[in-house]
């Protein structure tokens, strides 16, 4: 990267800063519970619940929302993950947030990962399951059909494109994305797999990134576990396992 492609970025993060402190400042919210002054410094998560205010997401058939189920599920794998990381979430209500608003609030904290939660979708409701994907470009991709996720982007306000700044994480996202599902179907009652796909919400994520479809809310045992808290401690306990083996193992 050049030193003037650099000072464009810096600028380029510092107007949208200026917006996300000056027009959201209750978008951001430390969920962690240590005080500032923590001798040791603890790597920061982002968790990025999607969809939000009027942008209800997909709907179950017991009417669950996905933007509910998202915020609810973001929140119980913030305490999962608190006592570890310092945890910031994008949102922390029923409000819209854009989605470069999302991943500028990372890059501006520096943020170690930025982990999207959204749920799936489907007329089919035998799909189900839990489905991490990470960055790549349309051009590589081997993504096949269209997640929910993806009518978020299409519908999202992101006019500049930050088409490179994530392909440089790509290989350590990829393995993030491995570590947790590794963790996720270590039990047979618990099934997720991967796929990368040029989802614009990961597109601008200055550090490894993953969005997390945490199962399909319009199947009807999926959407029964996005209501059930010890479901969503069980998974959110895996998801941490796998965050630790990313920062633990990988070369
Ligand atoms: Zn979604």
């Amino acid at each position: 990267m050049t030193e003037g492609y650099r000072s464009i970025l810096f600028k380029i993060h510092t107007v949208i800063l200026l917006g996300v402190f000056l027009l959201a400042p209750c978008a951001i919210e430390r969920a962690a519970a240590g005080p500032s002054t923590d001798s040791i410094q603890k790597r920061i998560i982002v968790l990025d619940p999607g969809h939000g205010g009027y942008d209800n997401g997909a709907k179950g058939s017991e009417a669950t929302l996905e933007k509910t189920a998202a915020l609810e599920f973001a929140r119980v794998l913030a305490e999962a993950l608190k006592n570890s990381y310092e945890v910031v979430l994008t949102r922390t209500d029923d409000y819209r947030v854009d989605l470069l608003t999302r991943t500028a609030t990372a890059n501006h904290i520096n943020a170690d990962l930025f982990i999207s939660i959204h749920t799936g979708g489907s007329f089919l409701h035998q799909a189900g399951g839990i489905s991490m994907y990470y960055y790549e470009k349309a051009s590589t991709s081997a993504f096949g059909s269209e997640p929910d996720a993806m009518e978020t982007l299409k519908r999202g306000t992101l006019q500049t494109p930050w088409s490179d700044i994530q392909n440089k994480h790509r290989d350590a996202s990829k393995t993030l994305a491995e570590f947790i599902m590794s963790r996720i179907n270590q039990t047979p009652e618990f099934k997720a797999d991967i796929q990368g796909a040029p989802l614009m919400v990961l597109e601008g994520a200055d550090m490894p990134a993953v969005l997390i479809e945490i199962g399909y809310i319009t199947n009807p045992v999926d959407e029964k576990n996005l209501n059930d808290i010890s479901w969503m401690t069980d998974a959110s306990s895996r998801i941490k396992s796998g965050i630790d083996d990313f920062f633990e193992k990988r070369q």
